[in-house]
């Protein structure tokens, strides 16, 4: 006869104190994500307020960007997303190089440092119209168009590419690398459970997470700085939240490659499979990130403030240190109905919480004065707009 032995879980106070110590497990970090609210989750913001103080200390960064959706084709349809288009469908669109060139320079004319690339997965995989589209622009796949425009933004305008194209080989890697002082791939969740029947990824072959662990692992070879996080609250179960964020410490453990870690919250739209799915609660939000910057600690945590409404400046109370990438000229194509807030206002608000808002760069201080993330043109460039403790030189222009 099968015996059931219950799982125990570790007490919630003895979970702090490991947590506290340095020395949190898996296990812990199963116990805390579960704060009750009232004493449990203000004494778990608590600890992670402290360590975020005691190791980034008390400023908050943001990097001022322009936003260039490349193509919003996509051969992948997760459930959250109102970015991706099939070809033929109105709103489906891929730029040409002179509109990536007249957004850029437009960005660089009001003081931004950073062209984030965000665009669809493989869409050549899947539409004859895309691979007709990339063939007139003298290319066969999405990934090598891309390459080609990073090179002409950094070669023609003072940005700093950072690409966000989905999942990427080796090759690719080398390529980006060449113009990109970053890249990024969300991992959103390790669980292979989200890509069965019913799940947000269930018809989205790039949301492999072994696929995307290997993209960032092969970052990590190549001593990339790589921008990753997950996104909560969409079918994930709390213990595989935990579990993706020790995958990612793992990696930086390894490779010392994670530059961010963004914990997103889904948000619903009417537009999207999932527009009747519950979206996470501030509180459930809030104490994710608190056991995020537990388990990463000294790594960079960031949570993005038009995500959370009026309610940003609490999520610093959770631990973050920064608030992602803010656009003084286009919107957030990811999230086109939460406008992100006015620069001065993002200011003003984290100074309201104790916090100076610091100007970085796409990659972060710590890695643009370390040589051995960055060489050749690309060093060359960061060192030029960095000031010695790698944070983003004053803007000539475009104060916003
Ligand atoms: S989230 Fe990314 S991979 Fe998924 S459908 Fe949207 S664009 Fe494609």
């Amino acid at each position: 006869m099968n015996i059931m032995i219950p799982k125990t879980r570790i007490s919630f106070d003895d979970a702090l104190a490991c947590a506290r110590e340095g020395a949190i497990t898996r296990d812990a970090a199963r116990t805390l994500i579960r704060a009750r609210d009232g004493r449990e989750f203000d004494s778990l913001m608590r600890a992670a307020a402290d360590l975020r103080d005691r190791l980034k200390g008390r400023a908050v960064t943001y990097s001022k960007k322009v936003f260039i959706p490349l193509t919003n084709l996509c051969r992948d349809y997760c459930g959250y997303c109102t970015f991706r288009k099939d070809a033929g469908q109105p709103g489906a669109r891929t730029m040409t190089p002179d509109e990536v060139l007249r957004v850029a320079e437009a960005g660089a004319r009001l003081g931004c440092k950073e062209a984030l690339f965000s665009l669809g997965d493989r869409p050549e995989a899947l539409f004859p119209e895309m691979r007709a589209t990339l063939a007139h622009l003298g290319h066969r796949t999405t990934l090598s168009y891309l390459a080609e425009m990073c090179r002409r933004v950094f070669e023609e305008t003072d940005l700093l590419p950072h690409a966000n194209p989905g999942l990427m080989g080796r090759r690719d890697l080398e390529t980006l690398r060449e113009t990109n002082p970053s890249v990024g791939l969300m991992l959103e969740n390790v669980s292979e459970r989200l890509m069965t029947e019913g799940m947000p990824h269930s018809n989205a072959p790039d949301k492999r997470p072994a696929l995307r662990l290997k993209t960032m692992e092969e970052a990590g070879r190549l001593r990339i700085p790589f921008t990753t996080g997950i996104l909560i609250g969409i079918g994930e179960t709390l213990d595989e939240r935990i579990d993706s964020l020790f995958a990612i410490r793992d990696l930086h453990e390894r490779y010392g490659h994670i530059q961010e870690v963004i914990i997103q919250n889904f948000r619903r739209k009417p537009d999207i499979a999932m527009r009747d799915h519950r979206e996470p609660t501030l509180m459930d939000h809030a104490r994710t990130i608190a056991v995020a910057r537990l388990v990463l600690r000294e790594m960079n945590v960031q949570a993005p403030p038009n995500l959370a409404d009026d309610d940003y400046p609490f999520l610093l109370r959770a631990g973050i240190n920064d608030w992602g990438g803010i656009s003084p000229l286009t919107r957030d194509y990811i999230n086109p109905e939460k406008p992100w807030p006015h620069i001065d206002a993002l200011a003003r608000r984290s100074k309201d919480e104790g916090f100076e808002l610091k100007e970085r760069l796409s990659i972060y201080p710590e890695f643009a004065v370390k040589d051995e993330f960055m060489s050749g043109a690309v060093a060359a460039r960061v060192r030029s707009m960095a000031d010695e403790r790698g944070y983003a030189k004053a803007s000539k222009t475009g104060v916003i």
